[in-house]
């Protein structure tokens, strides 16, 4: 895909144009022929074109008009590579890719919808693994170890079920147009299978996004007091104290994903 497109900010278009970094995130994602890949808004094909024919099965996800048509035009006659022309964010991709539980998920993605992107693909059931280039910030918030600036809900929502790793820092002129803000590379490989039931995972995610909304306040007083916890009397606090022997009166982001789940457990 030769020529260039003027690229939409509202589609948060900074395509890579360093063939050194188009390769090396390429290989991050470790694919070998019989596997599966699943490459999110490909828009010009800087990480495509590095993986036509190295995988059985290839499946491009771009909203953009432009950019879809010149992908379908370039992979028309190539097995195993399909196109879908939708936002990644209303596909529902465990139905859309039959093998999603063995996929490698790769995209350099747009920065203002990573959220939502990353907890779309943490939805059960889980990929095999997750390569994404991120806003260098979000990259440090998602490998953010508790008791960091950094921790909140996104590293807990990630590392309560995933392994989530920082692979390396991409700068701003390796794009076109060069961005506001620095970039780099993650790796996140969902737990297979998952290590907590479904309830719990939905018990700590709504514990864990009060808790960093109000990250400034003691964790009994977020307990007593947040209207989406109950909230919950005092008796029942003292309860959830006695019962996991934590001191409730530490803040939130001193308490590691694990111990946030036992919160999590005595709550429910
Ligand atoms: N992968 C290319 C590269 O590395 O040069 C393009 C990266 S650019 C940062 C993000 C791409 O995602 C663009 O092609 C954009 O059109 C596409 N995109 C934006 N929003 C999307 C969405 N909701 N679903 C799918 N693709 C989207």
């Amino acid at each position: 895909m030769a020529d260039r497109v003027r690229a939409k900010k509202s589609l948060g278009q900074n395509f890579l144009v360093d063939p050194n970094l188009q390769r090396k995130i390429v290989a991050a994602v470790g694919a070998s022929p019989g596997d599966a890949v699943l490459e999110i808004g490909p828009g010009q094909g800087a990480l495509t074109e590095h993986l036509l024919g190295t995988v059985d099965h290839l499946t491009l996800v771009e909203l953009d008009d432009d950019l879809a048509d010149r992908l379908r035009t370039r992979i028309e006659d190539l097995p195993g590579t399909r196109l879908i022309h939708a936002d990644v964010l209303k596909v529902d991709l465990p139905t859309e890719l039959p093998r999603w539980e063995e996929t490698r998920v790769v995209g350099n993605i747009p920065y203002n919808i990573t959220t939502p992107i990353l907890f779309h693909l943490l939805e059960r059931p889980r990929p095999r693994e997750i390569v994404l280039m991120v806003q260098r910030e979000v990259a440090d918030r998602i490998v953010a170890r508790a008791g960091t600036s950094a921790y909140g809900a996104l590293a807990v929502g990630v590392q309560s079920v995933a392994e989530a790793e920082f692979l390396f820092p991409v700068p701003r002129k390796a794009f076109r147009p060069v961005p506001r803000v620095e970039s780099a590379v993650v790796r996140i490989t969902p737990h297979a299978p998952p290590r907590l039931p479904k309830e719990d995972e939905r018990t700590l995610r709504i514990l864990t996004r009060a808790l960093f909304q109000w990250r400034r306040k003691q964790l009994q007083k977020t307990l007593r007091e947040h209207p989406d916890l109950g909230p919950l009397p005092r008796e029942v606090v003292e309860r959830i104290g006695r019962d996991t022997g934590f001191d409730l009166t530490r803040r939130p982001e001193t308490f590691p994903p694990d111990e946030l789940l036992q919160l999590a457990r005595a709550i429910h």
